[in-house]
């Protein structure tokens, strides 16, 4: 694969993006930063994991009603599968769909393992680690803009995460499938506000001890015109 493609900035996204249409967002989120987007019903986003190894942790939630929001167990009920990957519908408690996991080049995105905040990484790996920046500081943040606070922060998903559960029912989160340039796509089944944490995460090895940039491309297939 020629990563050169998908981290120059000026590569183009309409060729980069897994469904291809017309390109109605093309934005870069910095390493550690929030990121948000309306995605309109039949968009479809691809998320480009521009390093490898990036977690990308994520929340959705009806536009037009943002007590509508994802629930990480009615999609895992409803798949019977702890994993998201191609064919994944990501649900909201009512069980409406939200997205659908359309494209994926990794196989295996995590839903269990939780976003990272100040709080678990004091009591994961230290008190000296209680003023780096995490993954909920960033949801408060982004989630601010469009009136969401802490109540409404839920489960998430960790798009590009592995985190493998043992025989034991252990979870682990270890050295990520992704590498540089690998994509998911999701289309939209209703308007969805698709508020993300670029992962700051720098104890463990979810990013790779070393946060990087991912890539949102929104298209508008031809059929959803
Ligand atoms: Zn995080």
């Amino acid at each position: 694969m020629n990563t050169a493609v998908y981290t120059n900035p000026a590569a183009d996204a309409r060729a980069i993006a897994l469904t291809p249409g017309e390109v109605v967002l093309d934005e870069f989120v910095e390493a550690r930063g929030p990121w948000s987007a309306v995605v309109s019903a039949g968009e479809v986003l691809t998320i480009v994991d521009l390093e490898g190894n990036q977690a990308v942790d994520c929340l959705l939630y009806a536009a037009g009603d943002t007590s509508v929001r994802y629930s990480a167990a009615v999609t895992i009920a409803s798949q019977q599968s702890i994993v998201l990957t191609t064919g994944s519908v990501l649900r909201a408690e009512t069980g409406a769909a939200l997205m659908t996991v359309v494209a994926d080049e990794v196989g295996v995105h995590d839903t269990i393992g939780g976003a990272c905040s100040q709080e678990s990484n004091t009591l994961r790996y230290g008190q000296h680690t209680r003023e780096q920046h995490a993954c909920v500081e960033n949801f408060l943040i982004e989630g601010s803009r469009w009136g969401l606070g802490k109540r409404d922060l839920v489960s998430n998903i960790n798009w590009f995460m592995n985190v493998p559960v043992d025989p034991d029912g252990a979870l682990g989160i270890v050295d990520g499938l992704s590498a540089p340039g690998k994509r998911v796509a999701l289309r939209a089944e209703v308007d969805t506000l698709v508020l993300v944490s670029n992962c700051p995460q720098i104890n463990n090895p979810c990013n790779g001890f070393n946060p990087t940039p991912v890539r949102m491309i929104v298209t508008r297939p031809e059929a959803a015109l």
